[in-house]
């Protein structure tokens, strides 16, 4: 099907694509890789009067290391998470992740802060950014603000991004020597959304206890979930199986999937628990702790 008519402006700076949107309000929206919002158009379930191209915003591709934070711009595509060498050396989450979103043409077009902001109920990097207690940073009309990913992420396909206003980064705490994670994501084939994922992030102290724990499930409900009681019942702990075992089954107790084409509610349910355990014995392998 082809999409409702629509008008198409590029922005070459921040100001010109802010401008637009906001003289547009809530007829405009960004476009960023248009993975996402290019079918969603097609099938008419979005009809924008105005799309606002940001891609010829040079100075929105960028992927660095600052003030103890990774910062992802606006336009910086999957891909290139995927092949920078010093991800690959330090994110071992981001890198689990950056090689199953999707399928490599779709990768090597769509952005990490485009697929938050769509917050799909199966999105593998929201689930991602929650684990990793990311920071977006968005632009409003009274300049700049930070918001927690956990209160960015509003419900489905919402956010904390208001009529008129665009997100330009997203900020990603770096991690320590002493911090691994592991992305766990069962899909029918190669390039499917998940049936059921998961994002696990463990840092330990010296003292062989667990300091901080990011777990979040995906394809799991509305939209990705923190499994809270999981990550409390962690920290401070000495990693045990019988630990590992009881955190995991925290996440079925949260979720809520949808029937489909994928698999039964029961099934994705209890698929939560699997992968939340799988990630976390995969988190403490990389880190040569043995539970
Ligand atoms: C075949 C296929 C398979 C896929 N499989 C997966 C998968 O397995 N896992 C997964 O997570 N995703 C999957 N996707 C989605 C893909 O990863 C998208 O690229 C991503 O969700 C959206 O990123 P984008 O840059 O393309 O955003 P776009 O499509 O350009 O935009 C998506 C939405 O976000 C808004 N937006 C984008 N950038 C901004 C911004 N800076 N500020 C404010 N709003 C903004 C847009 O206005 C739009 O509403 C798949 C897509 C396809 C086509």
């Amino acid at each position: 099907m082809f999409p409702a008519s629509f008008e198409y402006v590029r922005a070459h700076s921040s100001d010109e694509a802010f401008a637009h949107l906001q003289q547009h309000g809530s007829d405009a929206r960004v476009l960023a890789g248009g993975q996402s919002l290019i079918p969603a158009m097609r099938y008419r379930l979005a009809r924008p009067a105005v799309l606002v191209d940001i891609n010829p915003i040079k100075e929105f591709s960028y992927l660095r290391e600052e003030n103890g934070f990774l910062v992802i711009g606006a336009t910086t595509r999957d891909a290139q998470l995927e092949f920078a060498p010093f991800i690959k050396d330090r994110y071992s989450l981001i890198t689990a992740v950056s090689a199953v979103v999707a399928d490599p043409i779709v990768r090597h077009m769509g952005t990490v802060v485009g697929s938050i902001c769509h917050n799909d109920p199966a999105g593998d990097w929201t689930a991602t950014a929650l684990a990793m207690r990311a920071v977006m940073v968005v632009r409003g009309p009274n300049g700049t603000r930070q918001v927690p990913i956990d209160q960015f992420l509003v419900d489905s396909y919402t956010t904390a991004v208001n009529e008129g206003e665009m997100a330009l980064e997203v900020r990603i705490p770096i991690p320590d020597a002493h911090t691994q994670g592991s992305y766990q994501k069962i899909e029918r084939k190669v390039g499917d959304y998940a049936t059921c994922a998961a994002a696990v992030q463990l840092a330990m102290n010296a003292d062989g206890t667990i300091r901080q724990a990011g777990i979040a499930i995906t394809a799991s409900g509305p939209i990705a979930m923190r499994v809270a009681a999981a990550e409390s019942m962690l920290v401070g702990q000495r990693p045990t199986l019988e630990l590992l075992k009881a955190a995991a089954a925290e996440a079925p107790k949260i979720a809520s999937p949808n029937a489909d084409q994928r698999g039964s509610s029961e099934y994705k349910k209890d698929m939560t628990r699997v992968l939340v355990g799988r990630g976390l014995k995969q988190a403490l392998e990389r880190l040569g702790v043995t539970a």
